[in-house]
């Protein structure tokens, strides 16, 4: 065996081989903890997920990202844990005693920005969430974990709400689009996780003014950076959560599980895949 060959390597397992910022972002970390390790980009085309993720190992790798469209076949290849059971997809893949294991970070990606951006945002009774797609799913379960008693969960199709709200429990309330400003008034924690504020897409129109005085405004899009949404709240002093801070928090804990270490979201990182966005 090769010295480079006993080097940790994890990758990110995608069709086709997607512009990614996870590259950058763990290498930043190896860099940074002094860790010789790597981190590839494999286009694994979906007849041959099964056999790439049944031999991870065997292909050189201690763990992996999955992306599109692998993301719900991967949960079906490993042993997921409750996270990406709820979810319904696995995006992060590690070994543990021996068996491949599957999670899904976004969840954490998700309550970690917030923690670090909005301490004590989980004492919010009321949370507002609008949009029931899959980052929704991955909402969802961190504001039941972090023990929220209300999300009321507003979707154009509604029914996608229903369901989400069936396989959740009593804790989801589904709610009409239309009834969305009616609700801001008891929002203590808003988020949104539609594609609306992303660039080409129409912007999210809220009456802003609408929320209690000291509402959390969490926006899942990063491109923008700044979504409308997110420059009205902090014009109005509410403290906000970006969709790149979640990007950013939701890679720490496949880097913790690969390479043993538990990296920190620094202003540094922050600033390069910032830079790295906006060459797009
Ligand atoms: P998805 O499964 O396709 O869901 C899209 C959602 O947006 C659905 O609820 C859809 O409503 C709603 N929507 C789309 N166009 C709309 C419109 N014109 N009016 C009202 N609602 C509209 O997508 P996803 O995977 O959940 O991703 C959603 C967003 O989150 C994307 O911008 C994605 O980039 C972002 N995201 C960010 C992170 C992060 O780490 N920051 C992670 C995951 C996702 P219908 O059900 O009615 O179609």
């Amino acid at each position: 065996m090769t010295a480079e060959a006993k080097i940790r390597a994890a990758c990110l397992i995608g069709w086709p081989a997607a512009h990614s910022r996870s590259p950058l972002i763990h290498h930043y970390w190896l860099r940074a903890l002094g860790i010789e390790g790597g981190y590839s980009i494999e286009a694994v085309p979906p007849e041959n997920l099964a056999e790439f993720v049944q031999h991870l190992s065997r292909h050189g790798f201690v763990g992996a990202n999955v992306t599109l469209p692998h993301k719900e076949h991967a949960l079906t290849l490993t042993k997921p844990d409750a996270r990406a059971r709820a979810v319904g997809a696995a995006n992060t893949l590690w070994y543990e005693a021996g068996e491949l294991r599957a999670t899904n970070t976004d969840v954490e990606g998700f309550v970690g920005n917030l923690d670090a951006c909005a301490p004590g945002w989980d004492t919010a009774s009321d949370a507002l969430v609008l949009g029931a797609g899959g980052a929704s799913r991955a909402v969802v379960f961190g504001l039941i974990e972090r023990g929220i008693r209300h999300v009321h969960l507003a979707n154009r199709t509604v029914e996608r709400a229903r369901a989400l709200a069936d396989q959740f429990g009593a804790n989801v309330h589904p709610v009409a689009w239309e009834a969305v400003g009616d609700l801001l008034p008891r929002a203590n924690l808003l988020v949104n996780t539609t594609s609306l504020g992303m660039r080409g897409q129409p912007a999210l129109e809220l009456e802003i003014g609408r929320l209690p005085p000291r509402a959390v405004v969490a926006d899942l899009v990063y491109v923008p950076l700044e979504t409308p949404l997110l420059k009205a709240a902090r014009a109005r002093g509410l403290r906000t959560a970006d969709g790149l801070g979640m990007l950013l928090h939701q890679a720490v804990r496949g880097f913790e599980l690969w390479f043993g270490r538990r990296p920190a979201v620094t202003p540094e990182l922050r600033a390069l895949v910032e830079a790295d966005l906006t060459r797009d």
